[in-house]
C-alpha cells in the first residue's frame, strides 16, 4: 500500500480520530498514486497513524476509515462497518410507525461521504467522493444483501461531487426502480417521497423528529408552515389537532405532493392554503395584509454553503426570521431551524436576537431541536453536527 508522509506537527486531528487529512498537513507522499486509492497515512518519521482513501483533485487529500493498523479495509471491513450502521438504525427505529430512515451517514458513521437513506423497501443512496465512486459496485452488492432492499437508486446529484473532480451521478444501481409514487410512513404518518424525482435523497427524514415535536406544540393553533416541501411539518400539524395549516413552498411539484399527503392521511385541507411562492415575498406581503398565525415554522434550505457563505447567510436568517416575528403577537410560537453546518446554535440564536430586537419583540427560547438518532455525530467529527432549531415565544 502507498504511504502519505504527514508534516511534523501536523498529525494530531488525525490521532484524534477526524476523518479529514488536507493538503496542507502533507509533506510528500509515494509516486504511483490512483484517484481513490486506498493509502496509509504516516506521521514524518513513516509510523503508521491511520488507512484512508486519496484523491489528488481534492482539497482534502485522504478521507480517513481506520485507525487499527491490523484492519485493513477490505470487503470484509467494508461489511462490517454498513452491518454495525444499519444495526444501530434498527435497534432504535420504532418500525411500526416509521420506516424511513438514515442508515449511513458519512463521516457520522465515520464513512465519510457516503450516504444511504432507507425509504421502506428502497435504498436512496449518495457516494460523494472519489474513494467512493471506485467502490460503489462493491458497496451496493453489500448493501442488496444486509438489507435486502428492492432496489438501490443513486442520487449523488450534489455539487461536493465537483469538488472532488467527479460529475454528478443519479440512477438505478440495483433491483428494481422506486415508484413515482412510493410513500413511507414517518411516525404513523403517510407521506410521499419521490427517490427519483424529488429534492435530495427524496425527502428530508433528518426533521423526523423535530415534526413530531413541534406538532406537539400545535393543538389549537393557525399554523403557517414556510418552506414547506411535501409537508412533513404541515401533516403533522394538523394530525395533532391544528385548527387551520397554511404551506408555503417555492416548488409546485413539493405543494402538489403536499396535497396528496393531506389525502394519504384522510386530514381536512383547504387548496388555496397551499400555496406556491417565494416565502420572503410571501411574509411581506402577508404583512401588508395583516394576515396572523399563532404558531410559525421556518425551515428553509441552506443558506450558508460554507464559512465564506457567513455573513451573507447571516443576514439571510436575520431577514428571515424579522418578516415572521413582524407578523407575530404575544404568546405567538416560532418553530425556527437552520441547516447550515457554519451557523452554530448559538450563534443561530444570537441572530434570532438581532431579529427581535429590530422586530420590536421580546422572544423566549423554549426548546433547542437538533440531530434524530439516525444522524449521529462523531464526537472526533463535529463538523457532521448541521442542524439546528428552536422554539421561540413572543411574550
Ligand atoms: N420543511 C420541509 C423541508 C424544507 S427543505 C420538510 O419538512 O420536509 C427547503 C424547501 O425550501 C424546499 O422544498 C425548497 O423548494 C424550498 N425553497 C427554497 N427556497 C425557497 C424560497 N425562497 N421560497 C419558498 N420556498 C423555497
Amino acid at each position: 500500500m502507498h504511504k502519505v508522509f504527514l508534516l511534523k506537527g501536523k498529525e494530531k486531528p488525525v490521532l484524534h480520530h477526524h476523518n479529514w487529512v488536507y493538503s496542507g498537513a502533507i509533506a510528500k507522499t509515494e509516486k504511483g498514486i490512483t484517484k481513490g486509492e486506498m493509502v496509509m497515512v504516516c506521521n514524518y518519521e513513516g509510523k503508521f497513524l491511520a488507512y484512508g482513501y486519496y484523491n489528488e483533485d481534492s482539497k482534502i487529500r485522504v478521507r480517513l476509515l481506520e485507525w487499527d493498523e491490523l484492519k485493513v479495509p477490505n470487503e470484509e471491513w467494508w461489511e462490517d462497518k454498513i452491518n454495525k450502521a444499519y444495526a444501530l438504525r434498527k435497534a432504535q427505529i420504532n418500525e411500526q410507525e416509521t420506516n424511513a430512515y438514515r442508515i449511513i451517514f458519512s463521516e457520522g458513521d465515520a464513512l465519510p461521504g457516503l450516504i444511504v437513506d432507507c425509504y421502506g423497501d428502497y435504498l436512496s443512496a449518495q457516494f460523494l467522493t472519489a474513494g467512493l465512486e471506485i467502490r460503489k459496485e462493491m458497496i451496493v452488492s453489500i448493501l442488496a444483501k444486509v438489507v435486502q432492499p428492492k432496489g438501490i437508486y443513486e442520487r449523488s446529484d450534489s455539487k461536493a461531487r465537483s469538488l472532488e473532480g467527479l460529475t454528478e451521478s443519479v440512477g438505478l444501481l440495483y433491483g428494481e426502480l422506486p415508484p413515482s409514487d412510493l410513500k413511507i410512513m414517518e411516525n404513523g404518518l403517510w407521506m410521499n417521497s419521490p427517490i427519483v424525482e424529488g429534492q435530495k435523497s427524496g425527502y428530508f427524514l433528518d426533521q423526523r423528529e423535530n415534526r413530531k415535536k413541534v406538532a406537539s406544540y400545535a393543538k389549537g393553533r393557525k399554523v403557517l408552515d414556510c418552506f414547506s416541501y411535501t409537508g412533513g411539518f404541515s401533516i403533522h400539524a394538523k394530525k395533532a389537532g391544528s385548527t387551520e395549516v397554511w404551506s408555503v413552498d417555492s416548488s409546485a411539484m413539493a405543494s402538489e405532493a403536499l396535497s396528496s399527503n393531506f389525502i394519504n392521511n384522510q386530514l381536512p385541507y383547504e387548496q388555496e392554503h397551499i400555496i406556491t411562492a417565494d416565502v420572503f415575498q410571501f411574509l411581506r406581503n402577508a404583512q401588508q395584509e395583516k394576515k396572523h398565525w399563532d404558531l410559525i415554522i421556518l425551515d428553509p434550505p441552506k443558506l450558508a454553503p460554507n464559512r465564506q457563505h457567513l455573513p451573507k447567510a447571516e443576514r439571510a436568517y436575520k431577514d428571515l426570521n424579522l418578516q415572521a416575528l413582524l407578523l407575530m403577537q404575544p404568546g405567538d410560537l416560532l418553530a425556527t431551524f437552520s441547516c447550515s453546518g457554519s451557523v452554530s446554535l448559538d450563534h443561530f440564536k444570537q441572530i434570532l436576537a438581532w431579529a427581535a430586537t429590530d422586530a420590536g419583540k421580546e422572544l423566549q427560547f423554549i426548546e433547542d431541536f437538533g440531530h434524530p438518532i439516525d444522524h449521529p455525530v462523531r464526537a472526533a467529527f463535529p463538523e457532521s453536527h448541521y442542524l439546528k432549531g428552536v422554539l421561540a415565544r413572543v411574550i
